[in-house]
């Protein structure tokens, strides 16, 4: 049989780099489409050598002309910590908005199966917990998060139209908090944050009370979800998420033990619109999927700390002076 070829927009992203790495494992070709304007090719540098693996830079907010046969393509661009959309709110909109009818319109032309990265960013602030995929969310549209939800939520009502108009076979993640190596240390997400302050024995930074929560998935279980929810026989929306809740703060205390750190925790103002709670209901995915994730918090921090630990010494060798 011939080989298939996946089309992973934003492939040189945290997520993104790790379902290229997933599908080579897969024998898949895989086209890796970026614009590293929050991804990187520290990423994917490991793959260029690779005989079924191609990148091309590429914005896809543009029309995406691609030759080749395609089998799927797995819509991952766009900015997606808070601090990302923040400074990029206009490319976020346009990921979320011009990204999904550019991926859309490839899926139908090539008749490819197509999966939208969505978000429990759709729930927004959310007022129903645990959040189902049938509620339908509690969002600010003109705060600043709004360019973020908005744009998710509109690229979920595209992806139904073009499932419903021109039968494509489509699938949405609603990914919840993820955490892993290949998150940049400067994305200003909690567990970077965390791990970053708590490694140099700076104050950890917890944001209002520090009582709100989330959950927290390590990437390979995401990947797992998504590559199974890939294969599956589903075209609504499916919550991927750890069901374990944490308050900031004892995310917080965990860091700091893991790390054996002698940081404090600090106060700082609350962000706009930050959502209060948030717990993904994975019945669905456990249902459909026979999915759900195995790996508790603290293993994951484990695995994760090292990766930044080597990126700061890394990055502290680049910074020092030389010689003469
Ligand atoms: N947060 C925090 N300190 C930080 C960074 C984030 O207390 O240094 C909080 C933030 O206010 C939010 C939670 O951690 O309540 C998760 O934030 P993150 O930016 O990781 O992602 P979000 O879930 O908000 O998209």
């Amino acid at each position: 049989m011939k080989r298939k070829t996946v089309v992973i927009t934003g492939g040189a992203g945290f997520i993104g780099s790790h379902l290229c790495d997933r599908f080579i494992q897969e024998g898949f070709r895989v086209i890796c489409l970026d614009n590293f304007i929050t991804g990187s090719k520290d990423n994917i540098m490991h793959l260029f050598d690779e005989r079924d693996f191609r990148l091309v830079e590429h914005n896809v907010t543009k029309h995406i002309e691609i030759k080749e046969r395609i089998d799927y393509i797995l819509h991952f661009a766009s900015p997606a910590s808070p601090q990302d959309y923040l400074k990029y709110p206009i490319q976020t909109l346009k990921a979320g908005s011009l990204g999904t009818l550019n991926t859309l319109g490839l899926a139908k032309e090539k008749k490819a199966r197509f999966m939208l990265a969505s978000t429990s960013e759709v729930y927004g602030d959310p007022l129903e917990h645990p959040q189902r995929e049938s509620y339908w969310g509690n969002v600010n549209p003109v705060g600043v998060r709004g360019c973020y939800d908005e744009a998710k939520r509109f690229a979920e009502a595209m992806t139904m139209a073009y499932h419903r108009v021109h039968k494509i076979d489509t699938k949405i993640a609603r990914i919840f908090n993820t955490y892993g190596p290949r998150m940049r240390i400067n994305d200003g997400r909690v567990v970077p944050n965390f791990i970053y302050q708590a490694i140099e024995n700076k104050p950890l930074t917890a944001y209002g009370t520090g009582r709100q929560t989330r959950s927290f998935c390590y990437i390979d279980d995401l990947i797992e979800g998504l590559f199974r929810l890939m294969q599956a026989d589903i075209n609504e929306p499916v919550n991927l998420g750890n069901p374990r809740e944490f308050s900031v703060l004892e995310l917080a205390r965990l860091v700091i033990k893991l790390t054996a750190s002698g940081s404090k925790i600090v106060f700082k103002p609350a962000p706009e619109d930050d959502p209060k709670q948030r717990l993904p209901d994975i019945t669905m995915a456990k249902r459909v999927l026979k999915w759900q994730p195995r790996i508790n918090l603290e293993e994951g921090l484990i695995m994760t700390i090292p990766y930044f630990k080597n990126k700061i010494d890394i990055h502290l060798l680049a910074n020092c002076p030389r010689k003469a």
